[in-house]
């Protein structure tokens, strides 16, 4: 079907010095020459090389971090958040070197990937200021016979399971909560990006974080390495984003040692443009929540629902900004849209395509990959969708706004809930009653009322209904990694 097929079209190539940067950052972490092959997704390069861990050498990095833990949990607050404080501005010192590396092993653009580094190194500083926070305070009974004293202590180790989109930023929004609040981490990154993971606990290391403290694993047998380390009797947390199939697995686990759990899982995010919006700030805000990340966003926008007004004006505004988005390297200043991280999402946009068009949705731009070694694919506008289309079903995970429209409020609140997702929505509206009561109506954790882009680390991140449990970010993600106990302390009657 030429369709769908791929086109030779250009794409923009990577930058030499940006190449040479990127490789100069991955030959200063320190990495075997031999165990999983990490590759570049622009160009199907081998770039390096990560221990490919057995469960024994897992088990080890429990034993070590568990033993490190133990003075950790006696630290004081103003010793943890100093070190976040320095692990913050050396990570700061090396943005162009995260972004590159970023950018190399994961395939972002680099105006992205510097946005993810602003973002991962927020969390940093954010818990580096929440450390130092009330760890507990001071009630009364009621009856006044007893005072009640709260305390935090920290829950203990942790075992941190990351995804390959944002490689920096996933493992430093759960990383700096569990040292704020006294706990060791074992952590193991996407085997598809682990680079980030190891220059930015390298760089903690360098900051003053006890080097036993934050353990590394990389391993190509992920299911023997959940299974045996939570099961261990020292692991007492885990923290998992991923996708919703696996998190189910990971907490069947958990539940055998009740295990402290937090599952940042998929989404299926609807969002929804009606006829009062402002047109560009709701083509600009669509493009940000589709198209960020090219489109591997767990809130990213995945069922767009534009009402039957304004739908043509959105539609054509929406495709003109696809069209002309450059699509290529991340390592190049101009690229817009860069490549996907593997071509198993090349395959299923394919698919998606197909099967959203063979359903009856229009094709305006893009629906192809590209002759190329990389995993690309053009940014693609399908309008008039189906529900029952694969597109409104699944978590999309790539470059395609799928549109569909709607006439009424009521109609379109049960279309987006009509999903066993929850973890983000959007509204588009100039009315703020409207914005307000659709929001409140809206089955997501976090919602984003007139704009694209909601996560930020002094917000509560996280889902409701198979997104999800716990919040990571603000105050409470620093709760996920600590046990509130408290002292019930008898008040002898007073004269
Ligand atoms: P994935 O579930 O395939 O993998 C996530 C991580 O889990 C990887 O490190 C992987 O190696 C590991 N893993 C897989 N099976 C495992 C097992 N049995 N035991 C231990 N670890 C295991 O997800 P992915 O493809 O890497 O990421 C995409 C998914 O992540 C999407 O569904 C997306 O929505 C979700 N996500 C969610 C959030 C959020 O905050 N809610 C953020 C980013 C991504």
């Amino acid at each position: 079907m030429s369709l769908i097929s791929d086109v030779a079209a250009p794409l923009i190539e990577a930058d030499s010095a940006s190449l040479k940067h990127a490789d100069a950052v991955i030959q200063s972490i320190g990495l075997p020459s031999s165990g999983i092959a990490v590759q570049d997704p622009a160009t199907g390069e081998t770039i390096a090389h990560v221990p490919d861990a057995d469960v024994e050498a897992a088990l080890e990095a429990v034993a070590t971090a568990d033993k490190a833990g133990t003075a950790w949990a006696k630290s004081s607050l103003r010793q943890r958040a100093d070190v976040l404080h320095a692990w913050y501005a050396k990570l700061v010192e090396h943005t162009e070197d995260l972004a590159h590396l970023i950018s190399r092993e994961m395939g972002k653009p680099l105006a992205e990937a510097r946005g993810e580094v602003k973002y991962g190194t927020d969390f940093v500083r954010w818990y580096a200021e929440e450390a130092v926070r009330p760890a507990g305070n001071f009630r009364e009974t009621p009856d006044g016979g007893a005072s009640l004293l709260t305390r935090r202590s920290p829950v203990g180790l942790a075992v941190l399971i990351t995804p390959w989109n944002f490689p920096l930023a996933m493992a430093t929004r759960k990383i700096a909560p569990a040292l704020a609040a006294g706990c060791p981490v074992v952590i193991k990154p996407a085997t598809l990006t682990p680079l980030t993971t190891y220059f930015a606990v390298q760089l903690a290391i360098e900051a003053g974080v006890p080097e036993e403290l934050i353990q590394v694993i990389t391993t190509s047998k992920s299911g023997a390495f959940s299974e045996a380390v939570l099961l261990d009797p020292r692991v007492r947390k885990v923290s998992f984003t991923g996708s919703t199939p696996v998190g189910r697995q990971l907490l069947k686990l958990a539940s055998q040692n009740v295990l402290r759990s937090s599952m940042e899982l998929g989404g299926n995010a609807p969002l929804i443009v009606f006829n009062d919006a402002d047109l560009q700030r709701a083509v600009d805000g669509t493009f940000a929540a589709k198209l960020r990340n090219g489109g591997q966003s767990c809130i990213g926008a995945n069922r767009i629902y534009v009402q039957d007004e304004i739908a043509d004006d959105f539609v054509a505004a929406l495709t003109e900004r696809f069209a002309q988005v450059a699509v290529g390297s991340g390592l190049a200043q101009q690229t817009g849209l860069g490549a996907l991280i593997d071509n198993r999402a090349v395959a299923q946009m394919q698919a998606y395509t197909q099967n959203a068009v063979a359903l009856g949705a229009t094709l305006l731009t893009g629906g192809h990959g590209y002759d190329s070694a990389g995993n690309f694919f053009a940014p693609t506008v399908l309008d008039r969708v189906t529900e029952d289309s694969d597109v409104a079903q699944s978590e999309i995970f790539g470059p395609i706004a799928a549109i569909q429209r709607f006439s009424s409020e009521a109609e379109v609140i049960d279309r987006a809930n009509a999903t066993e997702f929850g973890l983000a929505g959007y509204v588009f509206t100039e009315n703020l009653d409207r914005a307000l009561n659709v929001a409140d109506s809206l089955q997501t954790g976090i919602i984003g009322i007139n704009q694209g882009v909601p996560s930020n680390a002094a917000a509560p991140f996280g889902g409701v209904k198979q997104s999800g449990l716990g919040r990571e970010g603000s105050a409470e993600g620093l709760e996920e990694y600590e046990n509130i106990r408290f002292y019930n302390v008898a008040r002898r009657a007073t004269a």
